[in-house]
This record gives C-alpha cells, sequence and structure tokens, in this order.
C-alpha cells in the first residue's frame, strides 16, 4: 500500500496501538487527513508527497486531536473542520447538522451523531471515486459502536440509525482497527448469523496478514453488526436469554448489547 492516499482512494496510516487516521486526496491531488491524533505518520506521509490542504475531525478525544496542533503549524492555513466543542480549540471552521463542506476538492454532508461523546459528528460524501465514503470516528465501528462516554443509549441508537439509513454501498472509514475482538462478541450475540461468520473469517484472515479490515460497506455491517441488528429476532432472542425477559424496546436492545460489551471477554 503506498504510504498515502492515490486520487480518491481512502487509505487508513496507522497510529498509535490501535487508530486509523484516514488520508484522502481529491482528483486534484490535495488531499486531507480525519483524526490525527498523532502528527508523526501524517507528516510522514507529507514528506513522500501527500499534499495535505484540511482536516476532518469528528470528535474531540485526544487520540483523534493529538496532531492537530502539530499539523496547523506545518501547513499554515489549513482547514481544521470540527464540530462545535471549546475542547477542539484548533478548529478553523465549526458545523452543524447537515453542513455541507469541501475539502481538497471533495463534497461531504455532516452527521451530527451524539452518543461516543455529545458533539460526535460524521462526515459523508456520495459517490468518491468508485462509491460514497464515510468518516464516522469512534460512532460505528465494524461488528461493533462506540463506547457510551456522554450520551444514552437511546442517543447512540438513534446515531447509529442514520449511519445505517446511508447507501448500502457507502464505504465505512471508523477510526479503530477493533473488528477482530469486536467478531468474537458479534458472534456470541449472533452464533448462526452466516454473514457474519464469514466476515469474521475473512477479518481472521486479514488480521494475520496484518491488513486493515477497514472499509468495509454498510451492507456488510447492516448484515452482520449487531449493535445494527437490534429489530432481528436472533439479536433479541439473545437479549432476552441475557435479561431473563423480553426487552421492553430496540433502545432497551441497544443498551443490554453495550453493557454486555463492555464485559465482554472472548
Ligand atoms: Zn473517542
Ligand atoms: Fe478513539
Amino acid at each position: 500500500m503506498p504510504p498515502f492516499a492515490p486520487p480518491c482512494v481512502p487509505v487508513p496510516l496507522p497510529a498509535f496501538e490501535d487508530n486509523y487516521i484516514w488520508t484522502l486526496a481529491g482528483d486534484g491531488g490535495d488531499a486531507l487527513v480525519v483524526d490525527p491524533g498523532d502528527p508523526a505518520p501524517v507528516l510522514a506521509a507529507m514528506a513522500e508527497g501527500l499534499r495535505l490542504v484540511g482536516i476532518l475531525v469528528t470528535h474531540h478525544h485526544n487520540d483523534h486531536i493529538g496532531g492537530l496542533a502539530a499539523l496547523a503549524a506545518a501547513v499554515p492555513g489549513i482547514e481544521i473542520i470540527a464540530p462545535h466543542d471549546e475542547r477542539i480549540p484548533q478548529a478553523t471552521q465549526r458545523v452543524d447538522d447537515g453542513a455541507r463542506v469541501q475539502v481538497a476538492g471533495i463534497d461531504f454532508e455532516t452527521l451530527t451523531v451524539p452518543g461516543h461523546t455529545r458533539s460526535h459528528i460524521a462526515f459523508h460524501a456520495g459517490k468518491v471515486g468508485e462509491a460514497p465514503l464515510l468518516f464516522c470516528g469512534d460512532t460505528l465501528f465494524s461488528l461493533g459502536c462506540g463506547r457510551l462516554f456522554e450520551g444514552s443509549p437511546a442517543q447512540m441508537l438513534a446515531s447509529l440509525d442514520r449511519l445505517a439509513a446511508l447507501p448500502g454501498d457507502t464505504r465505512v472509514c471508523c477510526t479503530h482497527e477493533y473488528t477482530l475482538s469486536n467478531a468474537a462478541f458479534a458472534l456470541a450475540v449472533d452464533p448462526h448469523n452466516r454473514a457474519l461468520q464469514a466476515r469474521a473469517e475473512a477479518v481472521r484472515d486479514l488480521r494475520a496478514r496484518l491488513q486493515p479490515t477497514l472499509p468495509v460497506t454498510l451492507a456488510e455491517e447492516c448484515a452482520t453488526n449487531p449493535f445494527l441488528r437490534c429489530d432481528d429476532p436472533a439479536v433479541r432472542a439473545a437479549v432476552t436469554m441475557r435479561l431473563g425477559r423480553p426487552p421492553a424496546d430496540r433502545i432497551e436492545t441497544f443498551a443490554v448489547l453495550r453493557e454486555w460489551k463492555n464485559v465482554f471477554r472472548a
């Protein structure tokens, strides 16, 4: 894989233990990065030719913004697009829900997706190269979802519902490589799901070769991710077993799944 993105192909730069800093170049060759928690991999990609002009920020956690100050110093006038949150002081533009922003020649629409944090946002682009793209930070992970640090289960479920309503061929670019451990939990919840079994197998193979499991299509997530399947009879049945009674509604199904995942050990 090249050290930085060829036009219209999202390429993850590994950072820390399991973060990805996504890079994406537009047709003109200018590029953006998403959630640069560490400036070093981005500066290294720039040394190899990445023409960084903008940064998208999904939320304020340090593993997503730790590189902002160094990158702003390295690229005078760089655009840093972030949610309304004073905990991201480096932002040059703050966006609301449904905002349209253009960075590196690529048009994005923002969605507010509270739950992991109260001001978390996601960036969605219609066709970029071959298909739409979603940068969703720590809201939706492959086969999982973010922890609820500043939001309720109802908020997070509503946020996931919004992401799940995007086109099925949308390529999901989340910020963490958690897919292998998420697969163990997903299989505990939904062991007979053939699509999930196949995805888990593919993920084991990718990780054995140290390859990213992302991007993944939204259609594949909707078929395999238990947190997107609160209405599925098998997922409801697993939650009913855990609770000792049927969940009152899909919000309770989601809440039980999230708490179960918090204590799950493979
Ligand atoms: Zn986070
Ligand atoms: Fe994170």
